[in-house]
């Protein structure tokens, strides 16, 4: 698998070397959000010094995940100073910058520059910078692409065949703006019962990991419909930071990204 250290490298304004890695998806309400905290977390417990970058502009819930929420960054020399939260990830959010239910309704232009200031921010010693990027093909998207070229991309999908077909045009994006696919992440696959913990497959099984095959890039593995991720996730702690399966399984995922 094309892990991150092999692909190419990202310069930042500041000149430092920091990798990006955008996580994606062709629609909303997959798990995308949910997957990058996670995986932000799981590559930090993996040993890399890591920064989360909320870029989905229009809908920002990493404050809410993280655990963050209500801190505003401070800005240093014309770079906001990213927001520290308990998991050891700092962030940038424009959840951090406009009041919580302000409808965010800009243009292009605008959600652009606001994207510069995130990721051109004061990010220290980070030398990975996992990017939520916004759902779909959309401006911002480009922008991140063209403008800051990510080291590569990680698709989040759910296993029913519509958002399968969403993130195939996803893939067909980075591809588009010669960003390298790292591969993909099949979320909400199968359900993990609460009363009993057994895992079912409403949707059937295999299924993501052969499009994966299909699209030619690598399957990263699977996260559970599990309701202890959703619990968590609107508590602010998420769930690769604690000891149970929902952490292995990320930190599985996180290490075969790393390489
Ligand atoms: P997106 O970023 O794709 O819009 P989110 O990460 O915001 O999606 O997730 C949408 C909802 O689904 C949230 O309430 C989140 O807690 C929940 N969720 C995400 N992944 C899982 C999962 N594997 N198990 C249970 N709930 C999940």
């Amino acid at each position: 698998a094309p892990g991150v250290r092999e692909v190419r490298v990202a310069m930042t304004a500041d000149r430092v070397t920091r990798k990006l890695v955008a996580v994606a998806s062709g629609k909303g309400g997959v798990g995308k959000s949910t997957v990058a905290t996670n995986l932000a977390v799981a590559l930090s417990r993996a040993g890399s010094r890591v920064g989360l970058v909320d870029a989905d502009i229009y809908g920002p819930s990493q404050p809410r995940l993280l655990g963050n929420e209500g801190q505003k960054p401070e800005a240093r020399d014309k770079q906001l100073v990213p927001v520290p939260s308990e998991w050891g990830i700092p962030l940038l959010s424009m959840g951090h910058l406009v009041d919580p239910g302000q409808a965010i309704a800009w243009r292009g232009p605008m959600a652009g520059s606001a994207l510069a200031q995130l990721v051109d921010a004061e990010w220290g010693d980070a030398e990975l910078l996992v990017v939520d990027m916004p759902p779909g093909t959309g401006d911002v998207q480009l922008t991140m692409m063209q403008r800051f070229k990510p080291a590569g991309a990680v698709i989040v999908s759910t296993p029913q065949d519509l958002a399968l077909m969403d993130a195939a045009r996803a893939v067909s994006l980075f591809d588009q703006g010669g960003i390298p696919i790292v591969g993909l992440v099949e979320n909400m696959a199968g359900y993990v019962c609460p009363h009993c913990g057994n895992v079912s497959d409403p949707f059937g099984s295999g299924g993501a990991e052969a499009a994966a095959r299909e699209m030619g890039m690598p399957f990263l593995g699977r996260i559970p419909l599990d309701t202890t991720i959703r619990q968590e996730s609107d508590a602010g702690r998420p769930v690769a930071a604690g000891e149970g399966p929902q952490a292995q399984a990320f930190a599985r995922i996180a290490g075969r990204i790393a390489g």
